[in-house]
């Protein structure tokens, strides 16, 4: 199931946030993920994905709603260096114990929006990630009980201000910038994260080709590791790492990250 927060306009203006589930088929059944949403329908649910929910009303085409960030998060908590041969491209080694890190809630935007490249760097990069989606209020999850307390899966651009990363030390500021941390299309629920392909694209062409079996920690040793420190609630988020390729950003420039499984990812870029 795959489920999505739109917006549409009615015909008095008003505007409507939902949530709804996406049918029709974007992924395929072989790991083949298109862009192409035509043909493709969204039917509202009554309230929100994190309790039991029905249907709420005629399907929409997507093509009449603007998709939005698909949670809106109290927290992200990120992980660096999960792959190795990203961790060793900047030239760092893995690290012995997870590297945990913030990003503001205030970074979050949806499908479509516009990164902000900010004045303050002169290194913008994109990282094109595996997101997870908290399902319900936990803390001290043991791994094996990780399944109960995800929703499910969507793509993610840990967008970074490289140059701030390395003279900050911390890493809150350059990773915290509005609109660094895009989320979409839709939640992918059911997925099976073992082995998944994570591709990112800049203006089409590739840049990240990996695969989520590359992760040096898996999702459930994630999501069990933040949660043994903090309480997630339901539509923390966790991102998982970036595969190796990462590089530049400039004004103009249009970042599409597509997990299979899920969906595509698409912001362009524009100075703040
Ligand atoms: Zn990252």
């Amino acid at each position: 199931m795959r489920i999505a927060r739109f917006t549409t306009a009615s015909a008095k203006g008003e505007q409507t946030v939902a949530f709804g589930v996406v049918g029709g088929d974007a992924t395929g059944t072989g790991g083949t993920v298109t862009r192409d949403t035509a043909g493709l329908s969204v039917t509202p649910i009554d309230g929100h994905p994190f309790a039991p929910f029905g249907p709420a009303g005629d399907p929409v085409a997507l093509s009449d709603v603007r998709l939005l960030a698909p949670v809106l998060p109290s927290k992200i908590v990120a992980f660096g260096r999960n792959y190795a041969e990203h961790a060793s491209e900047l030239g760092n080694a893995v690290p012995e114990t997870p590297i945990v890190f913030l990003k503001p809630s205030t970074s979050v935007i949806g499908p479509g929006e516009p990164i902000a490249y900010p004045p303050l760097s002169r290194n913008v990069a994109f990282e094109g990630e595996l997101a997870v989606v908290i399902a319900r209020l936990c803390r001290e999850v043991p791994i094996e009980r990780v399944p109960d307390v995800v929703l499910g899966y969507t793509c993610a651009n840990d967008v970074t201000a490289r140059d701030l990363q390395e003279t900050d030390g911390q890493w809150g500021r350059a990773k915290g910038f509005d609109t660094f941390c895009p989320l979409g299309p839709w939640i992918s629920t059911g997925l099976d994260t073992e082995n998944l392909r994570l591709r990112t694209t800049v203006n089409g062409e590739l840049r990240q080709d990996g695969t989520t079996a590359q992760m040096l920690r898996g999702v459930a040793e994630l999501v069990s590791y933040v949660s043994a420190a903090m309480t997630l609630l339901p539509g923390d988020v966790i991102l998982t790492g970036t595969p190796a390729g990462v590089g530049p950003l400039a004004v103009g420039d249009e970042v599409s990250v597509t997990i299979e499984g899920v969906g595509t990812l698409t912001n362009p870029v524009v100075a703040r």
